[in-house]
């Protein structure tokens, strides 16, 4: 059971988990991110410490430190529990001082970034402890590791948390850190930014669980987003190809990276509503449960480039000079169009862009448009049923679209249009694809 930032951000909420768990029947595992706004709270402080702002850092921290105060003030009514997370906070902002007089390196920065996960999962652990429950914490830092690639070890974790799950055999309540890990060389480390749902598949994977909870403050995976759109629905089950779609191209429920562990090892995830824990939310399986299209996703800051050569025409090995040029800058490519001529390619970040165009342009001509938005259309064989294509085509009445991509998968369909296009569009397709 994966808990995000918001489900513990307040004393109030992190009470309301607590209770869930008491209700529980089966024992879990509990991964927590760190308090929602930590984590950024903590990115600004390394920031300022990469910047020798020293000043601006310590003023950071303090506030911060204020801030865990009041949390723990208002979390904890018995003395002595309150003075546990009392030392706890202190230990952690202490830390975070020492910091501010060592020199700056990659690997400090880590270990700032870690400490929200140890602080939320300390201090819940010990408001078990408040209200008697039967839990104990896991520490994550000594099960869950990346190698040289950076890439999750599931043989080591699964041999590591099994033995670490053998010692506290009694327990129902297992608490451990979200997000954080060691690499290859021994150091803090994490699994990138919103990685505690990787570390719930990764633990669910490990483990054999028979479910992985990602909870959530909604209702599951929503047709279209629910932040744009005026009327959305909760999406009942997805296939795990449906769900990897969704999550890459822009559904903000669920990590992207979260999807492979638990596919490959068979476990079944949910995701649920800590506000409505009775609710249905959304089911993710091997096998999608119908076909037809499920829900629609956006994701923003796309950059459209296109290559236009004439030495393109009819020759072979081109496709491959231009693919090596995002290889070596390492920059994965999302959508593709290709005509006789020309290509078109988007990418999702901005950091090597000024190189690749260079190294481009002795290929051909090159355009670049920068703030785009893929548009996806995800469901279960949707390539095959015709009505799909009509009603997709017909929601697009006047929007002008850059990029199609379809016939990649069975599950797909991706548009790509600026981005002053999207919420229009995502309310076209709402009304024209789901009738809503
Ligand atoms: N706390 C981390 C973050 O904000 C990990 C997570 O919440 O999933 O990115
Ligand atoms: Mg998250």
């Amino acid at each position: 059971m994966k808990f995000g930032g918001t489900s513990v951000g307040k004393p109030d909420r992190m009470k309301h988990i607590a209770s869930l768990l008491l209700n529980e029947p089966e024992p879990a595992v509990v991964v927590l991110s760190a308090l929602s706004g930590t984590t950024n709270t903590l990115v600004e402080i390394g920031n300022n410490i990469a910047k020798g702002d020293r000043h601006s850092a310590q003023q950071v921290i303090t506030k911060l430190e204020d801030y865990y105060q009041a949390f723990i003030r208002a979390l904890f009514e018995k003395d002595e529990t309150y003075n546990k997370a009392k030392s706890i906070v202190a230990e952690h902002f202490d830390f975070l001082n020492i910091i501010l007089k060592i020199s700056f390196s990659e690997a400090l920065s880590k270990d700032i970034l870690a400490q929200g996960e140890l602080l939320s999962t300390k201090i819940f652990s010990t408001y078990l402890q408040e209200i008697g429950a039967d839990y104990a914490l896991l520490p994550a830092l000594e099960f869950m590791s990346i190698d040289e690639n950076e890439e999750p070890q599931i043989g080591s974790i699964r041999t590591k948390l099994t033995h670490l799950l053998e010692q506290h055999k009694d327990k129902k309540i297992l608490v451990t850190q979200g997000y954080i890990c060691r690499n290859a060389r021994g150091e803090v480390d994490n699994l990138k930014r919103g990685g505690s749902d990787y570390t719930a598949s990764l633990v669910a994977a490990a483990i054999n669980a028979s479910v992985c909870e990602i909870w959530t403050d909604i209702d599951g995976m929503h047709n279209n987003d629910p932040r744009i759109v005026d009327k959305t629905v909760p999406v009942e089950q997805l296939s795990f190809e449906e769900a990897a779609e969704l999550a890459y191209f822009g559904a903000k429920i669920l990590h992207p990276a979260s999807i492979w562990p638990a596919q490959q090892y068979k476990i079944p995830v949910r995701l649920l509503n800590t506000m409505q824990p009775e609710a249905k939310g959304t089911l993710i399986t091997q096998e999608a449960a119908s076909t037809g299209v499920k829900a629609v996703a956006a994701k923003d800051n796309i950059i459209a480039i296109k290559i236009k050569s004439g030495r393109m025409l009819l020759a072979y090995g081109f496709l491959r000079k231009i693919f090596e040029v995002f290889e070596k800058y390492k920059t994965p490519i999302d959508m593709i169009t290709t005509s006789e001529v020309a290509m078109s390619l988007t990418i999702d970040t901005h950091d090597h862009l000024d190189q690749i165009i260079k190294e481009l342009e002795a290929l051909g001509s090159v355009e670049v448009d920068e703030n785009q938005t893929i548009i996806s259309v995800v469901g279960d064989h949707i390539n095959e049923t015709p009505e799909i294509i009509k009603k997709l085509f017909g929601s697009l009445r006047n929007t002008p679209i850059r990029m199609v991509s379809y016939g990649g998968s069975k599950h797909n369909i991706s548009l790509l249009v600026a981005a002053e296009h999207k919420n229009q569009l995502l309310q076209q397709l709402n009304h024209g694809m789901f009738g809503l």
